[in-house]
Formats: C-alpha cells, structure tokens, sequence
C-alpha cells in the first residue's frame, strides 16, 4: 500500500498508523479498523471511507469491475426489522481462462459505534478483508485458470445482506460460481490456534483439501459441517449459517469458510488492530492462499464441475 494513498484516504498529514516493515496484509488490517472507519457500520461516513479505500486498493492491484456494474460498486437496498437499509458491495474479478468463477467473499461492515465507543472490528472483519487483498494480489501475479471474484460485502453484520443480493443480482450468473471462500475472522486464535473450516461436506474433494493444508501447514483444521461433537466444538451453532457463505450454500454452491470463531474480543470494542495476533494472523493469510491456490486446480479439472 502506497503511504500517500493511506494519507488521501485518512485526510491525516502524518501518521503512525502504517509501518514499512509491516506485511501488506496487515498495513489494510491498520487502516480499515483505524478509529476513522468508525466501525464501518452499514450506511455510515466510516463504511464510505473504507469503501474509498478498498476501490483504491482494488485499482492498485489490477481487479477489474465486474461487466454488469458501472464500477467496483454494487449499491443493494433490502428490508431490515420493517426499516429499509442501503448498502454497497465492493466487488471486481481477475480474469482466468475458464469460464467458471471462484468467489471470494470477505464482509468490510461492522457494528459500528455506540457513543464515544468504537468497534474497530479489526479481527471481525478487517482480517478477512486485507487477507482476500493479498489473495488477490498474490493471484494477479502467479495467474489462475477459473476466473475470480473478490466480494468485500456490505451489511453482513445485519443478516448477510450483502452477500444475497450479490447471489441475487446474477451480476455472476450462480450456475457458474464452482465454489465461495468466504473469509471472516482470521487473526485472533482465542484460546487454541486452529483454524475452523465449514463447507467440508458441501463438495466431494473438500475434504482432501482441508486435511493436505492441514499436514502441510501444521495448523489445526476443524471441519465442523459434521453433526458430532468436533473437538471443543460441540454442534451448538451451525457454522454453516454463521457468514456471508450461507448466501451462496442456499443456492447450492459450494463453500468453503475460514475463521477462528468466537473469542473474548468478539462485537466489544477491544477488537483493535493493536491486539491481532501477527504470526497467527500470518499463517491464517497464507493458509487462505493455499486453499484458493488448490480450488483453482479443483475448478480446473472436468470432474470438478459442480
Ligand atoms: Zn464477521
């Protein structure tokens, strides 16, 4: 990330924000749960400003919009508790030479602020979004066959708003979505580093995939679609419901979601980029690479076909 882009966006003549020697990944996590995005809550100033940001930073990695949209947005409005609601998906593709599309999905809201109390949601989901920027940038330079989209959804906070009206819209007609990674929650190991893996069910290959990464990064994958008890995971909440990914597994489509579930920062306005765990948060960023890396070669193959 450019400096001078950070200073544009922030309108902040200096800062001590951002640091050189910081990864990418986390220069994004600085900004977007910097105090300045308030918290990023649907319809806000903050949610604006971090919309700003990501278009710029979609622009410097060479995402190109979507052919059905104007730009990289995609304004959506729905009904919310008998009230309406109005909300802005970011949402561009690179190119790949099938003509399939991967998803990845990442929701930038968040809860916003109560008073002089802001939640950052630097974990929930400022991680998610700067790791699907690096996905992309990462992408942008060592190719891809299937083309992929990069959703930075809107108004996940009030029932994945954003995430079904982009299934709904057909600005990616669904039938030729092959899978959804949906990334939400990934730089906080709360009380175990292990990372929480739905959608292993939802395609015949997936479980392969996850138990590869797994021996290969050393970190701890829990499937959790099964209906046992999965290690300290009892099946209380379906964690197939519990993001933007349920938006895409009501139309069929495969899924795979990453994210460490539940933890003490969790919707409290402790969750702040100061306290992200940064060598957690690096595996979890280059374990999301490695799973698009091999839903890629998934997509690519004839039997593949969802
Ligand atoms: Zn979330």
């Amino acid at each position: 990330m450019k400096l001078s882009l950070l200073i544009a966006v922030l309108g902040i003549g200096c800062c001590a924000l951002a640091s050189a020697s910081e990864p990418v990944w986390m220069q994004d996590v600085n900004v977007l749960a910097d105090d300045m995005m308030e918290g990023r809550e649907v319809g806000s100033k903050g949610s604006k400003r971090s919309r700003e940001y990501l278009m710029e930073r979609y622009a410097e990695i060479g995402i190109e919009p979507l052919p059905a949209l104007n730009d990289y947005s995609q304004p959506f409005s729905a009904i919310r508790k008998n009230k309406p609601l109005a909300g802005t998906n970011v949402v561009g593709q690179l190119k790949g030479a099938l003509d399939r599309y991967i998803v990845v999905s990442a929701h930038y809201d968040h809860i916003g602020r109560k008073g002089r109390r802001i939640f950052n949601g630097a974990d929930d989901n400022a991680s998610g979004v700067a790791a699907m920027l690096y996905l992309a940038a990462q992408s942008q330079q060592s190719g891809r066959q299937c083309h992929q989209v990069f959703l930075a959804s809107d108004a996940e906070e009030h029932g994945l708003l954003g995430a079904r009206a982009f299934v709904s819209s057909d600005v990616v007609a669904a039938k030729s979505i092959f899978v959804n990674l949906n990334l939400d929650m990934l730089s906080q190991p709360g009380g175990r580093k292990e990372v929480l893996v739905s959608g292993n069910l939802s395609h015949p290959a997936f479980n392969c995939i996850i138990e590869d990464i797994e021996l290969a990064s050393n970190m701890p994958m829990i499937a959790t679609d099964e209906k046992r008890r999965v290690g300290r995971y009892p099946s209380l909440a379906d964690r197939r419901k519990v993001s933007d990914h349920a938006a895409f597994a009501e139309q069929g489509i495969p899924f795979l979601f990453l994210g460490v579930g539940r933890h003490n920062y969790y919707h409290t306005p402790r969750d702040t980029a100061s306290r992200v765990n940064q060598s957690f948060y690096g595996e979890t960023v280059r374990i999301a690479w490695q799973y698009l890396q091999k839903l890629d070669a998934l997509c690519a193959k004839a039997d593949g076909q969802p």
